[in-house]
């Protein structure tokens, strides 16, 4: 246990990050931070809390901890078109560990920094290991992308693959066997998630709505279909996945990715007519997107496996979804 007291903690680790935002007039060190926007600019607002024993335990690396934390909150300003800005980090802590905060901050500083967004403030605190950050985006004037806005005959799109991080989760869990090799590609996805920030802001004009996908595609899908008052076909047979998902049995695969979660990808919509320059605008942005369904006027969520309808009821792996709590947003 190190004799630091909690401001010289704060001075120490949170206060290291050099300043990279002339929007930041006051960050760290005043009763609070200041920050200035242009006129025509608004502000989206998302908080995540990640909680020892609930959303990682003793597996997960401390670095990872970090970079999770940041990739969570910045996923959710993906999913509204938003440019990362400020973050504001609340953490409790049982003991000050010094070296796990190192790591932590390291972590943490590592994916703001290449999204160029700023720690402006926060709080230090002592009990359980518990982390909230609350990130805020700068929006162009009128041009949010929302989960309300899917219209009948809409492509549902989704980016990268599907399912790695659950698969990660039931390894840990001891419920799927791996290599150490498998167990070490599907964990970098569950510990290291790649907010998909440069594509949010890219699908602004296209698509009609847009939501991250971070408690599995059918619950996130969901959210899109209940705020736009409309229904989808979901194609089973087109759902991306990894190389390594590839060496799961197909229904194993289709499980963690309809039910998983942590995928923290984005699942929106795209009109008929937008869908051609979409795909060819983004075709060299390094992330891929796949067409994995359609909007129709029919409430709820049917699933096809090529032409056949399958039911999502009555399947495997129904424990592990209900087990599962991811941060929320
Ligand atoms: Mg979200």
């Amino acid at each position: 246990m190190s004799q630091l007291t909690e401001f010289e903690l704060i001075a120490q680790y949170f206060s290291r990050q050099k300043h990279i935002r002339s929007d930041v007039l006051l960050g760290q060190g005043d009763d609070c931070a200041v920050v200035t926007t242009t006129p025509a600019t608004q502000i989206a607002v998302t908080t995540d809390t990640m909680v020892a024993g609930v959303h990682f335990d003793a597996h997960m690396p401390a670095r990872a901890i970090g970079h999770k934390l940041v990739a969570v909150n910045l996923s959710d300003l993906a999913a509204m078109g938003a440019e990362p800005a400020w973050l504001s980090l609340a953490i409790t802590m049982p003991e000050v560990d010094t070296k796990w905060i190192e790591d932590f901050t390291a972590g943490m500083y590592e994916l703001a920094e290449y999204y160029h967004c700023q720690l402006i403030g926060g709080d230090t605190t002592r009990g359980p290991l518990t982390l909230t950050l609350t990130a805020q985006g700068l929006l162009p004037e009128g041009q949010k992308l929302t989960r309300a806005g899917a219209k009948p005959g809409d492509w549902i799109f989704v980016s990268g693959c599907l399912g790695d991080a659950a698969a990660a989760l039931a390894v840990q869990q001891g419920l799927l066997e791996a290599t150490d090799f498998v167990r070490h590609q599907l964990e970098e996805r569950l510990f290291y998630p790649t907010p998909r920030v440069a594509l949010g802001q890219a699908i602004r004009h296209a698509a009609t709505s847009c939501v991250d996908v971070s408690d599995g595609l059918v619950a996130d899908l969901g959210h899109i279909l209940q705020r736009s008052n409309v229904g989808a076909r979901l194609f089973l047979h087109q759902l991306p996945y990894s190389k390594v998902m590839l060496g799961l049995d197909e229904e194993q695969r289709r499980d963690f990715a309809l039910f998983g979660g942590d995928d923290y990808e984005l699942c929106f919509t795209v009109p008929e007519e937008e869908r051609g320059a979409l795909e060819t605008s983004l075709a060299h942005s390094g992330v891929s997107l796949t067409c994995i369904g359609q909007i129709d006027k029919q409430p709820g969520l049917r699933m096809f496996d090529h032409q056949q309808e399958v039911s999502a009821q009555g399947r495997g792996y129904q424990h592990f979804a209900a087990a599962k709590d991811s941060p929320k947003g």
